[in-house]
């Protein structure tokens, strides 16, 4: 503490999603002094996908996790099919990995593993309930944050790097001024539901993903909530349309894709429904001086392939590999965060180049630019050759950058 209402640390990190939680570990058993705010009161927040890819569970277990991660209930997913216009399966059982396969395991149970784990150190601090809403900056410089605590008093956070992992509306990006470029317009919006298990209707996949004329739908297993989680497709811009009529019309849109989930469906209510705008967006810099943005808020992904998690988990490592090392000399240099963009940034590009294809080609598939019979099955044999199949399937699983946690700097051992 330096004041009543100062304290003085290492590292400030905004924002307790996957990005922030994993950043702030690594580097609060580096020995750095690291506090982490929250701004909501738990981590059971609302839903923000449920998926770990083989990246992440690789580095859970360079960071000797992986044991604890694999006791907390969870599924795991080695196939995704598609039944639609273009019928697909894509398997990660085909990856040279030790983990060839999707771990569905609830958000907030990672995250509140990863805060425990942190919470060993007592360099750590967490504030949940604390929302970053200004910047500190001297001569030019970002030099922590202010925010205001779980009692409502404005507090001053003096950092020595400030790391924005406050996702994809991220409020440290605007207060920075930092751009982002909103990438190719998606055609498409998602509209997502809970719809209770039963056992004896379900279908047996935890992963099913089906298509019609209008709409694409996924849907994946979580029995430790004993539901589905459901994503609709919805054509972009349609939703106000959609959401001002009778609730019975987008039952029987639902009816149509999964018409064994029939009596479950005409319990859905709009206030089941959450609508997520599905955007591609980059910020042009990632960094300020003493500032690094990671995950959603450098990069909105599409839900396509389920990476958004993998990718903020990657920056954390990234970055903690980079920057632990000048942290603890005291002084973060403006070309040392611009590095961290640099070593991954490439690889973001060609990711949402590849998620914006594959969503516009979705799309022009269901409008039957691609609807003969004799097309959607020359796809689907396509789509099921293992050379073919087997680039974006590392793509979503790994990513194209090499990346290996850094033990060497991880002062403590797990
Ligand atoms: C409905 C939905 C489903 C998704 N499904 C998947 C999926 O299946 N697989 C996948 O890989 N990705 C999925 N994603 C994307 C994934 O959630 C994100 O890519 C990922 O969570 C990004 O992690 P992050 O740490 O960068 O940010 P976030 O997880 O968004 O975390 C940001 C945190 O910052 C906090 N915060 C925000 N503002 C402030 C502030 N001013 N002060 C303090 N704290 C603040 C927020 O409360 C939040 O906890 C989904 C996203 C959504 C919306």
């Amino acid at each position: 503490m330096t004041g009543q209402n100062e304290t003085q640390v290492d590292v400030a990190v905004v924002g307790g999603g996957p990005g922030g939680v994993f950043f702030a570990y690594m580097a609060a058993r580096a020995g750095l002094r690291v506090h982490l705010l929250e701004a909501q009161s738990d981590f059971n927040r609302e839903f923000r996908g449920d998926t770990l890819n083989p990246l992440a569970l690789g580095l859970l277990e360079e960071l000797g996790l992986i044991s604890k991660i694999m006791e907390l209930p969870h599924g795991t997913v080695n196939t995704l099919r598609g039944s639609g216009a273009i019928p697909y399966m894509i398997s990660y059982s085909m990856l040279r990995s030790k983990y060839p396969y999707v771990m569905i395991l609830s958000q907030s149970l990672f995250l509140n593993f990863m805060v425990e784990q942190a919470q060993q150190y007592p360099n750590f601090t967490l504030e949940m309930r604390s929302r970053v809403s200004g910047l500190i900056e001297e001569n030019g410089a970002i030099q922590g944050v202010e925010y205001r605590d779980a009692t409502g008093s404005l507090r001053t956070l003096r950092a020595t790097l400030t790391i924005a992992a406050d996702g994809r509306n991220s409020a440290v990006r605007k207060l920075a001024n930092i751009e982002t470029l909103t990438l190719t317009n998606q055609p498409d919006d998602i509209l997502w539901m809970r719809i209770p298990m039963q056992d004896d209707l379900d279908p047996k996949e935890d992963l099913v993903t089906r298509q019609d004329a209008t709409n694409s739908l996924f849907m994946f297993r979580r029995p430790y909530e004993r539901d589905w989680q459901a994503g609709v497709t919805i054509i972009k811009g349609d939703y106000k349309a959609l959401r001002a009529q009778d609730i019975s019309v987008f039952r029987a849109q639902m009816r149509n894709l999964v018409p064994e989930f029939g009596d479950r469906l005409e319990k859905l209510e709009w206030s089941d429904v959450a609508y997520l705008p599905v955007d591609l967006k980059r910020a042009v810099q990632w960094y300020r001086d003493g500032l690094l943005l990671i995950g959603d808020s450098a990069h909105i992904m599409s839900p396509v392939g389920g990476v958004g998690i993998n990718l903020a988990i990657r920056d954390a490592v990234v970055a903690a590999n980079m920057l632990i090392a000048p942290l603890k000399q005291g002084a973060v240099s403006i070309e040392q965060l611009a590095q961290v963009q640099r070593k991954v940034e490439w690889d973001i590009k060609i990711t949402q180049n590849f998620q914006a294809s594959i969503q516009n080609a979705s799309k022009r598939t269901a409008k039957n630019s691609f609807g003969s019979k004799i097309g959607r099955k020359m796809a689907g044999w396509f789509t099921k050759i293992p050379l073919v199949n087997s680039i974006p399937v590392r793509i979503l699983a790994f990513g194209l950058v090499n990346v290996e946690v850094d033990t060497t700097l991880l002062a403590h051992i797990a």
